[in-house]
């Protein structure tokens, strides 16, 4: 199914929590809704879902306006961040319970229930703990119980509020790739609210950049990373250094070093500012004369494959955060306190409008 939401206006009093939202979520995709706490992801998840009302805009569901349709009547499947998992139910009977509150002509026979809870189960993988209560569970498996249950009515819609958001980091990792696998599997249109940017750009077909009430980008994890169309969106995808300084014909030019500017940058002649990940800079021994920016080390991390460096610069004593692979840093071997040079491999540039991120 796909769904469309068009000029969507939200308010709380005199806050606005969604201001002018348009955006479509294709048929079988899983879409991310990314942003900060307060952006209104999770507003626009239950305009959608039917349990609240935009104050203006519409809602259409396979091109059918849906605005003013009950949340029953909508076909929506719910996973939220706290499994609202019936306690004194076992795990199958959580399964089965929408199948048993049907209305009498559209209920299954018992047998039919058995079947597909027994069916979902499988597809969680967690068909051997049917007999089990909630509390007997980790929080990973009553994720995966409280998904089986959504899945069991055959929604047409899954909608899912950070539905990872309470568990350790290892489990939401893994459970992430699961619920991938499974989308792949099943191709229900999906809606995902997170606020964390690896979980959206690691699970998501769409990313939605959500920023104050309004839409900052939209595009594949590709696009908005590697593509950003703001310095929010920049900013939120990942650290960042910032670089200021004036455009002049191509060139940045910031603290006494000169930057090229991208080709695809909209910047000219104006001040600006250089982002670049920790990655993309590329660290040197100084020598006299190098070109780069003269910095010094602060400290330095090595663990797993990747180091991480610390960096000041000399010029303004703005700090720098470089990563580089762990075989690169043992060739390095920079000492702390040593005179190094860093250089921009891959950078955007934004024109400087004075609000930093
Ligand atoms: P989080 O990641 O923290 O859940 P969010 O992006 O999902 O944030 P929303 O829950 O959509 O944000 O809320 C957006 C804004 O609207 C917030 O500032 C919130 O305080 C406000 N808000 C949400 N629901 C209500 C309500 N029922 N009454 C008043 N204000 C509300």
């Amino acid at each position: 199914m796909t769904i469309e939401v068009k000029n969507i206006h939200k308010q709380f009093g005199a806050f606005t929590a969604l201001d002018n939202v348009s955006l479509q979520f294709p048929d079988g995709q899983l879409t991310a809704l990314l942003g900060p706490s307060g952006c209104g992801k999770t507003t626009l998840l239950r305009i959608i879902a039917g349990l609240e009302f935009p104050d203006s805009g519409s809602v259409l569901l396979d091109g059918d306006d849906a605005s003013r349709r009950h949340v029953r009547e909508r076909q929506v499947g719910f996973v939220f961040q706290h499994y609202a998992l019936f306690k004194h139910m076992t795990v199958f009977e959580n399964v089965a319970f929408g199948l048993r509150v049907k209305p009498r002509g559209e209920r299954p026979s018992e047998q039919q229930i058995r079947e597909k809870v027994m069916r979902l189960l499988e597809l969680v993988q967690l068909d051997w703990i049917a007999d089990r209560y909630p509390p007997q569970l980790s929080g990973g498996q009553r994720q995966r119980i409280a998904l089986a249950r959504a899945l069991a009515v055959e929604p047409r819609v899954l909608l899912l509020d950070e539905p990872f958001g309470a568990l350790d980091a290892k489990v939401r990792k893994e459970l992430r790739r699961w619920l991938r696998r499974l989308h792949d599997e099943l191709h229900v249109t999906s809606i995902f609210v997170t606020h964390d940017q690896e979980e959206a750009l690691e699970v998501a077909d769409q990313v939605v950049l959500m920023n104050k009430g309004h839409i900052e980008q939209i595009g594949t994890p590709d696009q908005v990373y590697n593509h950003p169309a703001s310095p929010f969106v920049y900013g939120f995808l990942g650290n960042v250094n910032l670089f200021h300084g004036r455009v002049n014909e191509g060139v940045l030019a910031s603290g006494g070093v000169e930057l090229d500017v991208p080709q695809h940058a909209d910047v000219r002649d104006s001040q600006a500012v250089g982002y670049v990940r920790p990655h993309d800079l590329e660290v040197d021994r100084y020598a006299p004369g190098a070109e780069g920016i003269v910095v010094k080390l602060r400290r330095a991390h090595a663990i797993g494959p990747l180091a991480q460096l610390d960096l000041e610069r000399v010029d303004n004593a703005e700090l720098i955060e470089a990563v580089m692979s762990n075989d690169r840093f043992g060739k390095l071997a920079p000492k702390e306190g040593e005179t190094l040079v860093v250089r921009p491999r891959r950078m955007h540039v934004f024109v400087d409008e004075g609000s930093g991120i």
